[in-house]
C-alpha cells in the first residue's frame, strides 16, 4: 500500500491541476493521496472527483503556514473537513495575510527594478489562486534574472535575499486547533528543513503535542536517511504518529515524485492507523 500524504496542485504552487495530480498519483501506484495545498482547500473537490475515476483515495488536506518563535513552520492537516467553519476561518485568515505579504514582496521587487511584479506573479498563480514565493521565483526565471528557482530564493526571495519579506502567518497552536476542530489530524511538515537545534525541535514538538498535534513527517523528499532516523526517534519519544509525503510540486525530478521512497520503520505508528 503506497501512501503519499503531502502534495501540491495549481490551487497553490504546484504545476499540475488537481485532476492531473491525481491521475499521476494513480499511475505511480499511490493508493492514498493527500492534496495539501498551501493555505487553501480549493483543489480538493476536483481532486476527489478524479480520485473516484481512478479508484484511489483522496485524503482532503491542507498545509497551513505558521509562525513559531519567528520561524516559519508548515503544519499539514489530514482528513480535514473543507466545509467546516474552523477550516474556513483558517483559510480566510491566511488569505488576508498572504495578500499583504504578496503586496509587500512585490513592492520590494519593483523597487529593485522588477517591473509589474505584482501583476505578473498573480498571472502566474492564475486567477483567484493564492500567490506564493514560488510564483515570484517563476517570474524571476521568466525575466531571465535568475537561471533556476534555487537561485531565485538565494538571490531574491530567501532569508538573505534582496526582496525577502517574512510572512506574518498564523500561530502554530491556532493552526493545529483549526485542523483538529474540523475533525482532522495535524502533522508537522518536513521537520528536517527548519534547521532547528535538537533542543528547539523538542520544544516545538512538546508545544505541538500539547496543542493537539498528532503526527510528524518522518519520510519526505527533503529528508536523507539520517534525518529520517532522527525524526523516527522523535516520533517514539513524543508518542507521535509517523506521516509520509513527497511534497510533490512539479514533474521532472525523479527524487521528488509521488509515492517515491516514503517507507517508515516498522515499529512506528503510522498516521493512517485508524483510517480503515
Ligand atoms: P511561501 O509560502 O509563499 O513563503 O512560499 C514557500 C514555498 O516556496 C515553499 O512551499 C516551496 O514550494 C518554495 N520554496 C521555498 N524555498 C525554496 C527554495 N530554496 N527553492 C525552491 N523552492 C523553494
Ligand atoms: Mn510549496
Ligand atoms: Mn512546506
Ligand atoms: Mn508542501
Amino acid at each position: 500500500m503506497i501512501y503519499d500524504l503531502h502534495s501540491h496542485s495549481t490551487a497553490s504552487d504546484g504545476v499540475l491541476s488537481p485532476e492531473k495530480l491525481v491521475e499521476r498519483a494513480a499511475k505511480k501506484n499511490v493508493q492514498f493521496l493527500a492534496l495539501t495545498d498551501h493555505d487553501t482547500t480549493d483543489g480538493i473537490a476536483a481532486a476527489q472527483r478524479q480520485a473516484e475515476v481512478e479508484g484511489i483515495t483522496l485524503v482532503p488536506g491542507i498545509e497551513f503556514s505558521t509562525l513559531w518563535k519567528k520561524q516559519t513552520i508548515h503544519v499539514v492537516g489530514l482528513n480535514i473537513d473543507p466545509t467546516s467553519e474552523a477550516i474556513a476561518t483558517g483559510v480566510g485568515f491566511l488569505k488576508q495575510k498572504r495578500v499583504e505579504r504578496t503586496e509587500r514582496l512585490a513592492a520590494r521587487l519593483e523597487k529593485c527594478g522588477v517591473e509589474n511584479a505584482l501583476h505578473d506573479a498573480k498571472r502566474l498563480a492564475g486567477e483567484g489562486n493564492i500567490v506564493t514565493r514560488t510564483h515570484f521565483a517563476r517570474l524571476l526565471i521568466e525575466r531571465n534574472l535568475v537561471k533556476d528557482s534555487n537561485a531565485a530564493f538565494k538571490k531574491w526571495l530567501g532569508h538573505k535575499g534582496r526582496a525577502h519579506v517574512a510572512g506574518d502567518w498564523a500561530s502554530l497552536t491556532q493552526a493545529v486547533e483549526w485542523i483538529v476542530a474540523s475533525g482532522g489530524q495535524a502533522v508537522i511538515a518536513h521537520p528536517g528543513r527548519y534547521r532547528l537545534t535538537r533542543t528547539k525541535l523538542m520544544t516545538l514538538l512538546g508545544e505541538f503535542k500539547d496543542a493537539g498535534g498528532e503526527g510528524l513527517e518522518v519520510s519526505c523528499s527533503s529528508h536523507d536517511r539520517n534525518v529520517r532516523q532522527n525524526m523516527a526517534v522523535m516520533v517514539r519519544r513524543f508518542g507521535l504518529k509517523a506521516s509520509v509525503g513527497s511534497d510533490f510540486h512539479v514533474p521532472g525530478y525523479p527524487y521528488i515524485e509521488l509515492g517515491y521512497n516514503l517507507a517508515i520503520p516498522d515499529d512506528l505508528t503510522p498516521i493512517w492507523q485508524n483510517w480503515h
